[in-house]
C-alpha cells in the first residue's frame, strides 16, 4: 500500500487524482486532502477515500469542515498552519494541485519530508525553481511533472541522455483568439476570452490560454524543470492538441508525445511512474483523426512569450515578479479595469522597474524573499493599472 496525499483536492486537477486513486482503493492509504471553499466535496472525498485528515485553506470554515466529517473518524482542521501540519505528515506521493503561489508553501513542505512530488502547480517552478529543486534534492525527494506538456517531455526523455537534446517545443492550442485579427484583440470581450476552443477549464486559465500566459509560465516551467538553456525552448501552435510536446535530439531526431485531452493521463503517469499501468483515456483513432497541424506563435499577437524568453534569461527572482503581476493583471481584465491588450503591458512595466533593481532580482531565493517579492510585484501591478486608467 502507498500512502498519499493530495493538496488542492476540489480543484479540476485533485478530482481527476481522486477519480483516478478510487478506482483501485486497497492500493492507497490516503493521508490529507486539501480545498479551500468546496467544504462539501471535500468531506465527500475524505470520507470515502478514509483520509487521516480533511483541511481547508479557511479557518472560519473550520465548524463547517467539522460537521460535514462528524462521525467519519477524519479529522478536520483549518488555516494556514494546518494545511503546513498536513503537508509535512509523511507521504510516499503527494499530489501538489493548489492553483497558484500558494501552492509553494505545501509542496516545499512535502519535499522536505522526502515525498514524491507530483507537480501540477506550475506557479513554484515559475517563482522559486531553484529552491524547489535544492529541496528536493537536499531530502533526496523526487518531483514529477504533471502539466501535460511537462509530463510528455520527461516521457520523451526516458532513457536519453540530457546533454544530446537539443531543443524542447511544447505545444499550444492557440486559445480563444487564435484566428482573430490581431487589430480585433483590444476590443475581446470577458466572454470571448474565457471559451476555449479545444475544452472546458477553469476561467482563469482559458483566459491564460487566449493570451498565452499559460504557455509563457509554461516555458519557464520548461528551463526550470529540465534545466535547459532558454535558447533551446520553444513554443508551437497545434489547434488539436494532440501532440502535448516533442523532444529534438542532436542526430535531428524529434521524438513526440501523443495523447488524449485528458489530465488523467499525466495524473497517472506521475503516480504510477517508473511503470506504466492501464489509465482510463481514450485511445486515439489517427485515422479518423486525419490530420495534425501546426503554426508558429506570433509574438505580436502573444507578446507574453517575448515576456516569458525575458524572464528565462533575467532568472533569479523574475519568474515571481512575472506570476504575481500577471495574477493582478488578470484580476483587472476580469473586473473590466483592462482591456485583453493591456495586460502584457501591466506585467512588461512591473518586470522593467522591478528587474531593475538589482537587490530584488538577485535575493537569495528563500521562501520569505519569494513572498516578498510576489507581494512587492502585486502592489507594482497594481499601481500600474491605476495609472493606466488615468
Ligand atoms: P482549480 O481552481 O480547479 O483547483 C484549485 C485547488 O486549489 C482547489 O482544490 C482549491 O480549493 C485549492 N485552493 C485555491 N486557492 C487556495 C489557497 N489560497 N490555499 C489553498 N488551497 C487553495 O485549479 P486546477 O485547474 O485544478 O489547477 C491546479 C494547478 O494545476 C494550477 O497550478 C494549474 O495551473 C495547474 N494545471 C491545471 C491543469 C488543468 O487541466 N486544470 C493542467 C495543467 C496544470
Ligand atoms: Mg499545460
Amino acid at each position: 500500500m502507498r500512502s498519499v496525499s493530495i493538496f488542492g483536492a476540489t480543484g479540476s486537477i485533485g478530482q481527476n487524482t481522486i477519480d483516478l486513486i478510487a478506482r483501485d482503493p486497497e492500493a492507497y492509504d490516503v493521508v490529507a486532502l486539501t480545498g479551500a471553499r468546496n467544504i462539501k466535496q471535500l468531506a465527500h472525498d475524505a470520507r470515502r477515500l478514509k483520509a487521516d485528515i480533511a483541511v481547508t485553506a479557511h479557518e472560519e470554515l473550520l465548524p463547517d469542515l467539522r460537521a460535514a466529517l462528524d462521525g467519519s473518524g477524519v479529522e478536520a482542521a483549518a488555516g494556514a498552519k494546518a494545511l503546513d501540519e498536513a503537508a509535512g505528515r509523511p507521504a510516499d506521493w503527494v499530489m501538489s494541485a493548489i492553483v497558484g503561489a500558494a501552492g509553494l508553501a505545501p509542496g516545499l513542505r512535502a519535499l522536505e519530508q522526502g515525498a514524491t512530488l507530483a507537480l501540477a502547480n506550475k506557479e513554484s517552478l515559475v517563482c522559486a525553481g531553484a529552491l524547489m529543486l535544492k529541496m528536493a534534492q537536499a531530502n533526496k525527494a523526487r518531483l514529477l511533472p504533471v502539466d501535460s506538456e511537462h509530463s510528455a517531455v520527461f516521457q520523451a526523455l526516458t532513457g536519453e541522455d540530457i546533454a544530446s537534446v537539443e531543443r524542447i517545443i511544447i505545444t499550444a492550442s492557440g486559445g480563444a483568439f487564435r484566428d482573430w485579427p490581431i487589430e480585433k484583440l483590444a476590443s475581446a470581450t470577458l466572454a470571448e476570452a474565457s471559451s476555449h476552443p479545444n475544452w472546458d477549464m477553469g476561467q482563469r486559465i482559458t483566459i491564460d490560454s487566449a493570451s498565452m500566459f499559460n504557455k509563457a509560465m509554461e516555458l519557464i516551467e520548461t528551463k526550470e524543470f529540465f534545466g535547459v538553456e532558454s535558447s533551446s525552448i520553444e513554443a508551437l501552435v497545434h489547434p488539436e492538441s494532440l501532440i502535448h510536446a516533442m523532444v529534438g535530439f542532436r542526430d535531428g531526431a524529434l521524438m513526440a508525445h501523443v495523447g488524449p485531452h485528458d489530465m488523467r493521463h499525466a495524473i497517472g503517469f506521475a503516480l504510477h511512474w517508473p511503470m506504466r499501468k492501464e489509465l482510463p483515456v481514450e485511445r486515439l483513432d489517427l485515422a479518423a483523426i486525419g490530420q495534425l497541424t501546426f503554426r508558429a506563435p506570433c509574438e505580436q499577437r502573444w507578446p507574453a512569450l517575448r515576456l516569458a524568453r525575458e524572464v528565462m534569461e533575467t532568472g533569479g527572482m523574475a519568474g515571481a515578479i512575472f506570476n504575481a503581476s500577471k495574477e493582478i493583471a488578470l484580476d483587472g481584465f476580469i473586473d473590466g479595469r483592462l482591456r485583453f491588450t493591456e495586460m502584457a503591458g501591466i506585467v512588461e512595466d512591473v518586470l522593467t522597474k522591478l528587474t531593475g533593481e538589482s537587490d530584488h532580482i538577485n535575493a537569495t531565493m528563500t521562501l520569505d524573499n519569494v513572498a516578498q517579492i510576489d507581494h512587492l510585484a502585486r502592489i507594482e501591478a497594481q499601481a500600474s493599472i491605476n495609472k493606466r486608467a488615468g
